[in-house]
């Protein structure tokens, strides 16, 4: 029997999560293990990640949390632990995130009440306030900042205080945006905002983190009825810190990528700029070369989404570009099949990088006879050097 190497990426990661995982945080995860239990050094370094996090995103009083488990964990926490059997929940949804949240809900018991508009456009604040007018005995509800599988952005430091004007607490999946764009918690005052590694931040996936604020702790500590889980549970781990003691065993490795993988968000003051600038020329070379965005308003500057155009697939092009060394996303849901989306979060958010997928995508387009009315390398690095 051969033993192989571990398994290398062949080509560029262009997706919209997981993203390229830069050269300093691969080395951050070969490091020493510990024995993150036993090692007193451990609980500081946990903390001071937790403190920089709390930091990066203007934490008042939410306190950050990291979980062993890919994003979708810290949002099943989150939904675990504030939902209790009867709780009737306003689920906010205009993408497959959004609606996906019903599921949560309902798993753990409580009642979703579906709040459903149009995914080409953002929620609109006067009709969700117009809403609420009618309507406002929530328990708390869910939104999704940018729901990465058609790329639409939620305006949150809009909707979260007509939310809160009703009382009602909020569970923001920021997991796509957040480190691409800026999220100031004390103007967005999300009660629970979740993250993950693996998208904007440039860690490999495995990790949740989220800021938990006050409310929500209360929350979870009027509970009539336990939380239904062990490892998706928000008050296990809060006081981990405190106590010196994990409820379970933390990935140790995954947490020394983490911390580097922060380090250079940290070091890194242009990242929001470079983000928008760089979304803003790929939807430019898109729209110029005649291709169409699948949204028509409420763009984010991680991800960039257009329609699979006439006479060809999803399949081809994808398969295509990654004979070519590029790896993009189609999408899943009702977008399954309809859209092509490009990552530029994080590690991908670099001119020669996207340049460089461009032109492949340019190419593999022409190989399927889909006409193009412009270069789309070409657009996209006139349009940077004239930002
Ligand atoms: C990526 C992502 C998650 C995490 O889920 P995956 O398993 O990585 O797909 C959650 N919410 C949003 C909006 C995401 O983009």
């Amino acid at each position: 029997m051969t033993r192989q190497l571990p398994l290398q990426a062949d080509c560029s990661i262009m997706t919209p999560g997981p993203t390229q995982v830069a050269e300093n945080v691969r080395a951050a995860l070969s490091l020493p293990c510990t024995n993150p239990d036993l090692d007193p050094a451990f609980y500081p370094f946990t903390r001071g990640i937790c403190s920089d996090l709390e930091e990066f995103f203007h934490a008042t009083d939410q306190e950050a949390l990291i979980l062993s488990g890919e994003g979708i964990l810290g949002l099943e926490a989150a939904f675990a632990s504030l939902t209790e059997p009867g709780d009737r929940v306003l689920v906010l949804d205009n993408g497959v995130y959004g609606r996906g949240n019903a599921d949560f809900v309902k798993l753990y018991g409580g009642t979703p009440v579906l709040y459903s508009k149009d995914p080409h456009v953002p929620l609109d604040p006067a009709a969700l306030a117009a809403y609420l007018a009618q309507d406002h005995d929530f328990a708390y509800a869910s939104l999704v900042h940018c729901d990465t599988p058609s790329g639409i952005l939620n305006d949150i430091g809009a909707l979260l205080p007509i939310l809160h004007r009703c009382g009602i607490l909020t569970v923001v999946d920021a997991v796509s945006s957040a480190f691409g764009m800026p999220i100031d918690l004390g103007k967005e005052p999300a009660d629970i905002l979740c993250l993950g590694s693996q998208k904007a931040l440039s860690a490999p996936p495995g990790l949740s983190m989220l800021l938990v604020g006050p409310a929500a702790w209360d929350k979870m500590a009027r509970r009539k009825t336990p939380i239904a889980s062990f490892y998706a549970n928000l008050p296990a781990m809060r006081d981990y810190f405190k106590k010196q003691w994990f409820p379970y065993t933390m990935p140790s490795a995954d947490l020394n990528g983490l911390r580097q993988a922060l380090n250079n968000v940290l070091n890194d003051p242009g990242i929001f700029e470079r983000h928008r600038k760089i979304a803003k020329a790929v939807r430019k070379a898109l729209v110029s070369s005649g291709l169409t965005l699948y949204e028509s308003a409420g763009y984010s500057d991680t991800v960039s989404v257009f329609l699979v155009p006439e006479g060809t697939t999803d399949r081809a092009i994808l398969d295509g570009c990654r004979k070519e060394g590029v790896m993009f996303a189609g999408s899943f849901g009702f977008l399954s099949g309809k859209v092509i989306r490009i990552g530029h979060m994080g590690e991908n958010a670099r001119k020669e990088k996207v340049a460089d997928a461009l032109r492949v995508l340019d190419k593999v387009l022409g190989d399927l006879h889909v006409p193009l009315q412009a270069d789309l390398e070409q657009v996209f690095l006139s349009e940077l050097s004239s930002s």
